[in-house]
């Protein structure tokens, strides 16, 4: 057995390595850029990029390149080698600080909503220094960010980049006030719980559906599903924790904190979780999590499925983005204190998260929107898809009392008084209501579950960073302003409670009685699907809200609106092509060979005997005879529906003909092939079930 210790981080260009092979000088320059965000020296850039390449040859890399996230979700690279002809005939291995820093790909095939048209045709990547570089195979990774030659974003990384930023600047405004002038700099930390399904390759290859889309478009229910709950937390099959271990080895290999692994409910469904860290990294750290997480599986045999909803019937997949906010001198603004004074500042900042979240409700749930995640927000599997916030009895009581200027009934009672008394120490809610919550409060943290399992996590974070930095600009706006700061800090939090409160729910989210109470008494925002919720990102409200922290350009908005619909339509346009294709070409004919074994048998029997009972053949036929044609009807409906799509004035119109059409067709033509996958003969069935694939590994 290998020292976990002795490999860890070997692939990354890390602090250790940083030390070890830059002279004090350069290494003193490069920190403080990571640390303080100081402009580089290119002379301190080219022995950065020297002491790199010699590093990244030395662990087999021959090729470098950018790494960056475009609007994809998915992680982009495009490789250079760093070869460089000599006079002599022969190479010599080259690697510049300008091309560290600034790169320079072709990003027309990018998505860009109309940004590169509008400005420059061209995008160039910047290295972020904050995000150490890695070997992946035989390429040295600069982790970079994205945009346009106006400097308009067409990336995840830098909006995220700006809304740490943005809430750094906001959280430092109220830490001074209360005090804390050492504090130079405050970072939002995420530890992101990734769930997944394996499934084997074999099995995987015989399934259009499954290759071309990521999830099952076809398949009845299993004899056996989850109802046993036996899945979760139980025994991990070999076959899997031989997959667990490689990965866990890959990822540290990387640098990444992979630390908890179990089985989730649904059958072949599994979760891993890393230990937290600085934002843009764990976003950076999930994206190559994903991407290794599915390089693991091929070479097992296996697929890893990262879809929402890969299977209907059983849960889904989600992400658990675990956030909170520190200070670099390690203390987490999240934590209640041990003093008077610092559970003040405490409560500020829990009530700056409960404002954003209730300001910006609509700006967390798009943060998350996906065709894939429509399957499982508010279906008894994940969260609704109404925001509210969850914070335990004891909390509540707390924010209560204060709310009221009445005694606290905790533990022991006491008048809440901020500045003078000492916060109840509080228990970890673990309860049941508190899983079904989108938005969790978990004794020193946040946990935002509304995040599908494919989601990259940088939208979720833009969003909740942006909104958490606008409540804090408000609250350091009046504070520093206050005649008497205690005076108008209480009143502050009094009245955030006062006015946020109803998106405080303690209760089960998975009732319906609470959708109907949230939206109907409570007022809250209840948008069940992408298209639904997609075009409020350009709301007045949070055009001003992200212009005004320079998270995004009015321009960007647009631009992140038209491409999130428009991904929102392919995603769906390709699972309907697939399923006409899949019942025309491979469902219909296997259904129509069973009839004509039936009926074969059925006319065989006869000619034996007349009186041999045919009946089974014959309510088989029947049945069966109904479903092929519904199957034909069903799928040409759904044929001509997505043609009717091109008659969509725009994306927005398109993405609502998806919504409230296409959607259902799909729905309709797969009843009748499932039902028809119940009744004909397996050896006809044209690719696995759900038995196969669900208990397949
Ligand atoms: P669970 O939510 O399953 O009870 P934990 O509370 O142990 O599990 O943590 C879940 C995730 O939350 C892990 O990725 C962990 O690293 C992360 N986490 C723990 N503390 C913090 C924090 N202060 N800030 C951000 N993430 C955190
Ligand atoms: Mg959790």
């Amino acid at each position: 057995m290998k020292n976990i210790s002795d490999f860890f981080g070997c692939m990354v260009f890390d602090d250790r390595v940083m030390k070890a092979n830059l002279s004090a000088e350069v290494y003193n320059s490069l920190r403080k850029t990571i640390d303080k965000g100081a402009k580089l020296d290119i002379s301190v850039a080219n022995a950065v990029a020297a002491a790199m390449k010699d590093w990244a040859v030395a662990n087999g890399a021959t090729h470098y390149t950018h790494w960056f996230q475009p609007l994809t979700g998915v992680t982009a690279e495009k490789h250079d080698s760093f070869i460089s002809p000599s006079p002599d005939g022969g190479v010599i291995m080259e690697f510049s600080g300008k091309e560290l820093i600034k790169g320079e790909p072709d990003a027309s095939s990018f998505p860009s909503g109309g940004l590169r048209a509008t400005f420059e045709a061209r995008g160039y990547t910047a290295w972020d220094p904050t995000s150490y570089a890695f070997i992946k195979g035989k390429t040295l990774c600069i982790p970079t960010a994205f945009c346009s030659y106006g400097g308009e974003a067409l990336d995840k990384k830098t909006p995220l980049l700006r809304s740490m930023e943005a809430l750094n600047r906001q959280a430092l405004r109220i830490l001074h006030l209360f005090g804390n002038d050492a504090v130079k700099c405050v970072r939002t930390s995420v530890g992101p719980e990734q769930e997944y399904f394996l499934i084997t390759k074999e099995m995987y290859e015989q399934r259009k559906d499954l290759r071309f889309t990521g999830r099952t478009l076809f398949g009845a229910k299993p004899p056996k599903g989850q109802e046993m709950d036996d899945h979760y937390f139980g025994v991990i099959k070999p076959r899997v924790a031989a997959y667990m271990e490689e990965l866990n080895e890959e990822l540290w290999k990387l640098g990444i904190l992979a630390k908890t692994e179990h089985n989730e409910v649904a059958p072949a469904q599994h979760e891993l979780a890393p230990i937290y860290t600085t934002t843009n990294i764990a976003t950076d750290h999930n994206q190559l999590t994903m991407e290794v997480m599915q390089k693991v599986a091929e070479k097992n045999g296996l697929v890893c499925l990262l879809h929402e909803k890969p299977f209907a019937g059983v849960n889904g997949s989600g992400k658990h983005n675990n956030w909170s906010i520190a200070t670099d001198k390690g203390v987490n603004l999240l934590s209640p204190g041990d003093t008077p004074y610092e559970n003040a500042q405490f409560l500020l900042f829990l009530c700056a998260v409960i404002k954003a979240v209730d300001d910006y409700q609509d700006l967390l749930r798009l943060s998350v929107a996906t065709a894939g995640n429509d399957h499982r927000l508010g279906a008894n599997e994940a969260p609704p898809a109404v925001v509210s916030v969850f914070l335990g009895d004891e909390l509540n009581a707390v924010l209560e009392a204060i709310e009221t200027g009445v005694t606290y009934e905790g533990t022991k009672k006491t008048q809440m008084k901020l500045g003078v008394d000492v916060l109840p120490k509080f228990n970890r809610d673990t309860t049941d209501r508190n899983r079904t919550s989108p938005f969790a409060f978990t004794g020193n943290k946040f946990e935002f579950r509304m995040l599908g399992s494919s989601n990259s996590i940088a939208c979720a974070n833009i969003m909740l960073n942006s909104a958490v930095a606008e409540s804090l600009k408000i609250y350091a706006d009046r504070l520093e302003k206050a005649e008497n700061f205690e005076d108008t800090l209480h009143e502050m939090i009094r009245k955030t409670i006062k006015d946020h409160k109803h998106i405080i729910f303690n209760g089960n989210g998975y009732d319906d009685t609470w959708i109907k109470e949230a939206t109907e008494k409570r007022g809250l925002l209840n948008y069940r699907t992408t298209p639904d919720c997609m075009p409020h990102l350009l709301d007045e409200k949070n055009v001003r809200m992200l212009t005004s922290h320079k998270i995004f350009s009015e321009a960007e908005l647009k631009s992140r609106c038209e491409i999130m619909l428009d991904n929102y339509c392919k995603t769906v346009l390709i699972e309907a092509n697939t399923m006409i294709d899949m019942a025309k070409t491979e469902i219909a004919p296997a259904v129509s060979s069973y009839v004509l074994e039936l009926a074969n048998t059925a006319v065989a029997k006869q000619t034996v005997d007349a009186l041999i009972s045919c009946r089974y053949e014959n309510d088989l036929l029947k049945k069966l005879s109904r479903l092929e044609e519904q199957i034909a009807v069903r799928a040409e409906e759904l044929e001509d529906a997505v043609l009717k799509l091109q008659s969509a004035g725009d994306i927005e119109e398109e993405a609502y003909m998806i919504r409230d059409i296409i959607l259902s067709k799909m729905c309709e033509l797969r009843v009748a092939c499932d039902e028809a996958e119940t009744m004909t003969a397996k050896k006809y069935w044209p690719f696995p079930t759900y038995s196969d694939l669900l208990f397949g590994v």
